[in-house]
């Protein structure tokens, strides 16, 4: 039977240190900046989870909500204000955005220092180059679980479900750079069961409901669950969690496994960006 990873303890854990980081620093505080362009619902709950996240590990956080049908070179000054201001450390722009706007041009914007999503392709390709950088939230948030549980990267077989630029291509390099030998699959992999019967570390990120059957995973392995689907109204994972629990040795439950520490994760890459960016001998 697997551990399951409680996703918000863990986080809680992450924040306290957060906090304790910012109080100790005792140069001010952190400030992440939001931008929310029409009214996707979704983006509504998780902005606002970033807020209270924000308020209660110490950092300041603003939000700026814009009509959908602002045109493009108006978010982009929106954003370039945001990176002139020196007050503001981190800045995000909530996904999915209008179909006028287009995203890359607007990570693109982001002022590389202050994009803690790590979604500017200079940081994607600092990444790449296993320099240091912002990374995305959620490879890094799939990291920490493995580490904080004593999962083994280094000489592990990693099986990626899904190539998307914000989890999939991210988390496939870091397991790289921490030597895992990864293997990165996607809608055209031929065979999927059985490269995922490969697995010690499976990161699933695909987004279909249960898609890895319990008898695809290998026993002992760490199985980190990044799907949210939701069905008859229930969030569930792409892992058959009831199934995979019998035969991993860790996994991470939808709702409450990975998603509490993105956010945590961002946290995190706001009080870097601060670091960096307040730091005395900085010219
Ligand atoms: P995308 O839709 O951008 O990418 C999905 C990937 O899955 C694609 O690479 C696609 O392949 C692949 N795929 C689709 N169907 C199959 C299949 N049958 N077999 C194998 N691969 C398949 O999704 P995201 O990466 O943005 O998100 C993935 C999931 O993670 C979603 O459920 C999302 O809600 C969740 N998520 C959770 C977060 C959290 O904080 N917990 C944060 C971000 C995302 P191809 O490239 O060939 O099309």
């Amino acid at each position: 039977m697997a551990q399951v990873v409680d996703g918000k303890k863990l986080s809680e854990e992450i924040r306290t240190e957060i906090r304790e980081q910012i109080e100790k620093l005792g140069r001010g505080r952190p400030r992440l900046a939001a931008i929310r362009v029409g009214e996707d619902p979704a983006s509504k709950i998780y902005l606002r989870n970033k807020r209270r996240a924000c308020e209660q590990t110490g950092l300041d956080s603003i939000q700026l909500d814009l009509p959908a049908e602002i045109p493009e070179q108006e978010l982009l000054a929106q954003v370039q204000r945001l990176n002139d201001d020196p007050s503001v450390h981190g800045i995000l722009v909530q996904l999915p955005l209008p179909d006028a706007i287009d995203p890359a041009v607007v990570a693109s914007t982001i002022r590389v220092d202050k994009d803690v999503d790590g979604l500017n392709p200079e940081n994607a390709g600092r990444l790449l180059a296993n320099q240091p950088a912002h990374y995305p939230c959620t490879p890094l948030g799939c990291i920490e679980i493995l580490d904080r549980h004593a999962v083994q990267i280094q000489g592990a077989a990693a099986v990626v479900l899904g190539r998307s630029e914000i989890v999939g291509k991210p988390v496939a390099l870091l397991l790289l750079h921490r030597h895992a030998t990864v293997t990165l699959c996607h809608s055209r992999t031929r065979d999927l069961p059985s490269v995922v019967r490969e697995a010690d570390i499976l990161i699933a990120a695909v987004g279909r409901p249960r898609l890895v059957r319990a008898d695809w995973i290998k026993p002992g392995a760490a199985v980190i669950d990044v799907g949210i689907n939701r069905v008859e109204g229930k969030l569930i994972g792409d892992v058959d969690f009831e199934g995979a629990v019998e035969r991993a040795q860790l996994i991470t439950p939808v709702p409450g496994g990975v998603g509490p520490l993105t956010i945590t994760m961002l946290l995190r890459n706001t009080l870097q960006a601060f670091e960096i960016q307040t730091r005395p001998d900085r010219s």
